[in-house]
């Protein structure tokens, strides 16, 4: 028999759920959520369209996780500690086997973060998603774009460009070895949220900003909403092997301009080195200093040399880039 709404919602998406920060989950009209003491709450959401943000061939579980991971970046963006999730979602027809997979993506990641699935809504129609997530931070400690102070240093977490890469052999415009594209694949399709680290630098980070739709344009918004501006040194952008191996204008290319890596781009005084560091200790995650912000507005690009860089292009504009 075809599985109804309430059946599917109860078999896939009710799980006990004993989280901090969460009184009612699924199954009344609202979920009740109490934040911590003196914290306030950081809410995103993000959608993912069909033929737009994946294809329909894409592995259930992986869009499972990758659903859940571009709002947890979000919200590791923010310095917020993720609590809880809503899922709305549309499916052409209720696939138990595509269900259970997705489920299965989206929970693993859930249970890493400690967030729980507090509600959500599902409808049949072309398919869809749309995550909301909630997280908190102490009150007044939410990282923004706006905070960049002309002397602060900038950063980035992890590597930049290997998302671009897999996306551009899946194009079929470069060629890699088989080892190559499982690795590039694998950070498109399986992005890991810098939760830890956005909460490391509550207190210490003056801004920040998740690359989600390229480094270039990411900054640009982080720049302009400071009114700031910003020299970037193009070649300290850290990347990983696959993709050092490939020409250098490809190499720039996909670190400036590539999107879905959420890695977290970040400033902090100038004076604050040591304290981001041990703070990326402490995450466990890879920083990489890649510039300073400067008064004069604009985005420079300069190479070891200390030589102008041209931009390769600008970053993806859903608009723009249809
Ligand atoms: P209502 O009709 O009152 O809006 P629904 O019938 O849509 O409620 O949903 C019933 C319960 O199941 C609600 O608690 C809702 O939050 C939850 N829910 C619905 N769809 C999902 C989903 N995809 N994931 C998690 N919870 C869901
Ligand atoms: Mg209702």
């Amino acid at each position: 028999m075809a599985l109804g709404e309430f059946e599917l919602i109860r078999r896939f998406f009710d799980r006990p759920t004993a989280h901090a920060g969460v009184v009612h989950g699924v199954g009344d009209d609202c979920a009740v959520l109490a934040p911590s003491p003196g914290h306030q709450w950081l809410v995103s959401t993000d959608m993912l369209v069909e033929g737009r943000h994946f294809l329909s061939t894409v592995d259930p579980e992986a869009l499972g996780h990758k659903a859940l991971a571009v709002n947890l970046s979000d919200l590791a963006a923010c310095g917020a500690t993720p609590r809880a999730v809503f899922l709305a979602l549309a499916l052409p027809r209720a696939d138990a086997a595509w269900l259970e997979a997705f489920a299965r993506g989206l929970f693993q990641l859930a249970d890493a973060h400690g967030v729980a699935l507090a509600g959500g809504d599902t409808t049949a129609g072309p398919l869809n998603l749309c995550i909301t997530a909630m997280g908190e931070a102490p009150a007044g400690q939410a990282l923004l774009r706006s905070g960049a102070q002309p002397g602060d240093t900038l950063w980035v977490s992890g590597t930049l460009g290997d998302a671009r890469l897999a996306l551009e052999a899946f194009r079929g415009t470069v060629a890699l070895t088989g080892e190559a594209f499982a690795a590039t694949r694998l950070r498109m399709e399986r992005p890991t949220p810098r939760v830890a680290l956005g909460q490391a630098l509550r207190g210490l980070a003056t801004s920040a900003v998740d690359v989600s739709d390229g480094l270039l344009g990411d900054l640009a918004h982080v720049l302009a909403a400071s009114d700031v501006g910003a020299e970037l040194q193009a070649d300290a952008l850290p990347r990983g092997a696959h993709l050092a191996a490939q020409p250098l204008d490809l190499q720039r290319l996909c670190t400036l301009t590539g999107g879905d890596d959420y890695e977290l781009v970040f400033t902090a005084p100038a004076d604050g080195d040591d304290a981001v560091r041990a703070a990326a200790a402490r995450s466990d995650t890879p920083v990489t200093r890649i510039g300073r912000i400067t008064a004069e507005p604009g985005l420079s690009c300069v190479d070891a040399q200390g030589q102008p860089v041209p931009a390769p292009g600008a970053s993806f504009d859903h608009f723009r880039n249809p």
